[in-house]
């Protein structure tokens, strides 16, 4: 089992840090260097790769220096998006080892037309696919990517722990509840987050069957979410409720 550490970046970012029992490590989406040689630094720890799931600056604005401090790290990206430096550019489709665990990648576009994610060892790193009780903007690719990248996340296995790259939860929430303001999951949920934020901690990772009772983006077969968006759209199909929803937050 690899043990994850959540490192902060910006104002709402988190860096994840994936070790394994001798003080190797590989950081992903590493938006920012400085953090992360702090960490390394602190933890007496070596950078072996560079897990990438997209090219937005946030994500890919640490890699240079990085690669500075670091020159024989492995940096692993998005073969389809402008990500400077790979090393090893994959898809949807190809598989990693990562101290000794396989990692298969999957095309998650929507986000953006390369984004990709990352499942190994019972663990998800999506980057700005899905969030905890919500999930990316569709910047680059249409709602039906982003629909479809979605449902072959929601079909992993339930137990999955999900490595999101931002701290989105509490706002996330508030829109779940104006969505499903019953679902007693979701409340008791919105009172964990409360409780988490108000000590300064993480609220990842999240999991897939949690996600499954209160994110309204995986829930677009409930009645309650399909009532939610009857004023919006006429069409009960999945990615109808799903494009009601997204459009919806985008203006909440
Ligand atoms: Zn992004």
């Amino acid at each position: 089992m690899l043990d994850i550490k959540s490192i902060p970046a910006f104002n709402d970012n988190y860096i994840w840090l994936i070790k394994n029992s001798d003080q190797r490590c590989a950081v992903v989406d590493p938006g920012d260097a400085a953090p992360v040689l702090e960490y390394l630094q602190q933890h007496d720890l070596s950078l072996e790769a560079i897990l990438i799931t997209h090219h937005h600056n946030d994500h890919i604005g640490g890699i240079a220096e990085l690669v500075r401090q670091f020159p024989e790290v492995d940096v692993v990206g998005p073969a389809n998006e402008p990500v400077p430096t790979l090393t090893h550019p994959v898809e949807g489709g190809d598989q990693i080892e990562l101290f000794g665990e396989i990692f298969f990648v999957l095309g998650l576009e929507g986000h953006t037309l390369g984004h990709i994610g990352y499942v190994g060892d019972g663990k998800l790193f999506c980057g700005d696919v899905l969030f905890a009780a919500g999930c990316g903007r569709v910047f680059e690719g249409t709602m039906e990517q982003m629909h479809t990248s979605l449902s072959k996340l929601a079909a992993l296995p339930e137990e999955t722990e999900i490595y999101c790259a931002h701290e989105y939860t509490a706002s996330n929430v508030a829109f779940a509840l104006a969505v499903e303001p019953d679902n007693e999951q979701l409340q008791q949920f919105r009172d964990e987050v409360i409780r988490l934020r108000a000590q300064n901690q993480p609220t990842l990772p999240t999991t897939l069957r949690r996600e499954k009772w209160i994110n309204p983006f995986l829930r677009t077969d409930q009645q309650t979410v399909i009532r939610s968006v009857a004023t919006r759209t006429q069409q009960t199909d999945s990615l109808a409720i799903f494009t009601a929803l997204r459009e919806w937050k985008n203006e909440f």
